[in-house]
C-alpha cells in the first residue's frame, strides 16, 4: 500500500490545476500562474509553502510555472526540451499572460528525459515525453495505482492542449496515440476536472485530434 497522498487543486481561469503530493518528499505538480491569491492560500491551508521541496512542471507555459516563486525551498524539475525556454523566460509566448512585459525566468535544476523516475518516497513517477503542446511537454505516470498526470496533453472529455504556443500538431497526434495504449485509470489533467477511465478519454481525444489537427 502506498502511503502517499495526492491532493488535487482544481483551478479555473488563468491558472493550471496543481497537484500536491504528500510523501517522504512534499511535491507539487505545476503551480498555476502565480497571480491568484486564492490558489496560494488554498495550498497554504494544506501545507506550509516552505515545506514543499520539489516542483515538477509538466511544461514551460506561464500558467503552469508562474507560481513556482512562491515555493522558496523547492527544486524545479522539468523536461530538458522546455528548460531553455524556461530559463530565458519567454515561455513560448505565454510570459505576457501575467500582464508584464518582463520575461518570467524559471531555473530548472533537474532536466528530465523519457523514462526517468522521480522518487518521492513510497511513490515514484515515471516521465513520459509527450510533445505536441510544447516540445518538452510530459506526462507523469504512477504505475502502481495507474494514475496519469497529463499536463496539457490530454484533458477530460476528449480535450487536448492547443498546439500554437510552441507546439506541433503531428507530435500531439503521436502523443495522444501513445496515451491510448497506456495502462492507466485515473486521469489528472492540467486544466478541468479529473476523470476515471482515463484510457477512454485518451481514445476520444485521439479521435478528435485526428479530425481537427490534420
Ligand atoms: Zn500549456
Amino acid at each position: 500500500m502506498s502511503k502517499s497522498e495526492i491532493i488535487p487543486i482544481i483551478s479555473n481561469a488563468i491558472d493550471s490545476n496543481c497537484y500536491l503530493i504528500l510523501d517522504e518528499i512534499t511535491a507539487i505538480i505545476d503551480t498555476g500562474a502565480g497571480m491568484s491569491d486564492w490558489l496560494i492560500k488554498k495550498i497554504n491551508e494544506i501545507v506550509n509553502l516552505d515545506q514543499v521541496s520539489l516542483i515538477i512542471n509538466t511544461h514551460g507555459h506561464a500558467d503552469h510555472c508562474g507560481g513556482n516563486s512562491f515555493f522558496k525551498n523547492a527544486k524545479v524539475f522539468a523536461h530538458v526540451l522546455d528548460a531553455d525556454e524556461m530559463a530565458e523566460g519567454w515561455l513560448y509566448g505565454t510570459s505576457g499572460l501575467r500582464g508584464s512585459a518582463e520575461p518570467l525566468k524559471v531555473n530548472v535544476s533537474r532536466k528530465l528525459t523519457e523514462g526517468d523516475s522521480i522518487e518521492l518516497g513510497s511513490m515514484a513517477l515515471k516521465v513520459l515525453h509527450t510533445p505536441g503542446h510544447t516540445p518538452g511537454s510530459m506526462c507523469l505516470l504512477e504505475e502502481e495505482r495507474g494514475i496519469l498526470f497529463s499536463g496539457d496533453t490530454l484533458f477530460s472529455g476528449g480535450g487536448f492542449g492547443r498546439v500554437d504556443l510552441g507546439g506541433n500538431a503531428g507530435e500531439m497526434l503521436r502523443s495522444l496515440k501513445r496515451l491510448t495504449e497506456l495502462d492507466f485509470t485515473l486521469l489528472l489533467p492540467g486544466h478541468g476536472g479529473v476523470a476515471q477511465n482515463g484510457r477512454n478519454h485518451a481514445a476520444l481525444a485521439y479521435r478528435y485530434a485526428r479530425e481537427f489537427l490534420i
